[in-house]
């Protein structure tokens, strides 16, 4: 989207606003499917928790994206878009067997990652396929060497309890449909990750009526200059490859899976704020704007560097700002930063904030959550309403006294 357009926005739906690009998203998903073509059968899941508005999911299931959920709720949004129950797979973390039991009536595909829930579930529904979550113990991202890490990791059954899931299996009869990891690191060495894969093939050996085997995610955008971005093209010639070997020797043609979030809507999105206020201090010039980590808490969070940039003045002078919100609590989202000379009023966009931003909002200082705009074949559409006061105390009881 040019300034202009992203000025558009505001100026029809007010600051602060968050603005996805269809296009984008579409030109991410096209470059997965287009990276995996040697693949016969082929799925991507779309990480809902990234952005869970219902027409983002709408739009990515009209390119052909299943969902991939984590909660009861994300799997009723995955339904209220229209995505099949036979194409949302639902992978849980810790919840109770009773969630994963209404999941499991509603049709979606159950993922399960821990030894008690797997035989609780296989002895009171052994005709309910599910998938199994592996967890490899290997770190793909940050370090070069193939390091085995995460052992503490809360996700995913380990690799050297393989023996124990065999044995809940014959003892319950269950069928195992599908063999899954999601790291939950950056992919930022291809060969870490092909690494790791071996080790999810070697558990797909195991179990003879498998449907599908999901890689998870872990594909890296990049959010400032000089972020490695996951080479999906690199990956995808590989890792398929591998796959369709894979599947001659198992002697059946499987599914391969992928649940990107970030990967299809990070760059899709900017987030729109005012500056409400230039301060100069001794040490620094502060851009306060009408926003903190109620709407956007990534940066605090994980110190995630989000590019910021001044669309009101794209050519002024380079300055630098250190950029906060406007709630009483540090909210600092860049410290020092170079920006085009900052005017109070301007129009300052956060880049990559199409995943883990809206959906991470709060109404921390009793303010609202932003509005949400989706921007498709060259229109902006309205898709969620900012808050209003109503919102704040509509499930409250108010007690007299
Ligand atoms: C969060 C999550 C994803 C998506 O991760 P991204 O880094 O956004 O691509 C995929 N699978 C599972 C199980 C997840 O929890």
């Amino acid at each position: 989207m040019t300034e202009k357009e992203l000025l558009s926005v505001v100026q029809d739906y007010g600051s602060p606003v968050y603005v996805y690009d269809s296009s984008v998203m579409e030109r991410q998903y096209k470059r997965l499917i287009n990276a995996f073509r040697d693949v016969k059968q082929l799925r991507i899941h779309y990480a809902v928790k990234a952005l869970s508005n219902i027409s983002a999911l709408k739009f990515l299931h009209s390119l052909g994206a299943g969902m991939d959920t984590v909660s009861i709720q994300e799997v009723r949004l995955a339904l209220e878009a229209g995505v099949p129950a036979g194409h949302i797979i639902y992978t849980p973390n810790g919840v109770s067997m009773a969630e994963i039991e209404k999941a499991a009536s509603l049709g979606v595909r159950i993922n399960i990652d821990n030894l008690s829930v797997l035989e609780q579930f296989g002895t009171q529904h052994p005709d309910i396929p599910v998938c199994i979550r592996i967890n490899p113990h290997v770190m793909a991202g940050g370090n070069t060497n193939i390091s085995v890490g995460h052992i503490d990791s809360k996700f995913g059954i380990s690799i050297h309890q393989l023996p124990h899931i065999k044995r809940i299996v014959d003892n319950t009869g269950m069928h195992i449909n599908g063999i899954h990891m999601h790291t939950g690191s950056d992919i930022l060495d291809i060969d870490v990750f092909l690494y790791a894969s071996e080790i999810l093939f070697k558990a797909a050996g195991e179990f003879d009526s498998l449907e599908f085997i999901d890689f998870g995610s872990g594909f890296k955008v990049p959010y400032k200059d000089g972020d490695i971005e996951t080479n999906v093209e690199e990956l995808g010639k590989k890792l398929s490859e591998r796959f369709n070997d894979f599947c001659s020797s198992y002697g059946r043609e499987l599914t391969l899976a992928f649940e990107p979030g970030k990967f299809l809507v990070s760059e899709s999105g900017k987030f729109l704020v005012s500056v409400n206020v230039v301060k100069q201090t001794t040490s620094t010039v502060f851009a306060q704007v009408d926003s903190g980590f109620n709407h956007l808490i990534r940066p605090m969070l994980y110190g995630a560097k989000h590019h910021i940039s001044n669309i009101s003045n794209p050519s002024g002078r380079e300055r630098f700002y250190t950029v906060t919100g406007y709630i009483c609590e540090t909210d600092t989202f860049a410290n020092n930063r170079r920006i085009s000379e900052i005017r109070e009023g301007d129009i300052l966009a956060f880049h990559n904030a199409g995943a883990y931003c809206f959906t991470m909002s709060s109404n921390y200082n009793s303010r609202y959550r932003p509005a949400e705009v989706l921007w498709h074949n060259g229109k902006s559409h309205l898709i969620r309403e900012r808050e209003k006061f109503e919102d704040l105390t509509k499930n409250q009881k108010v007690l007299e006294f």
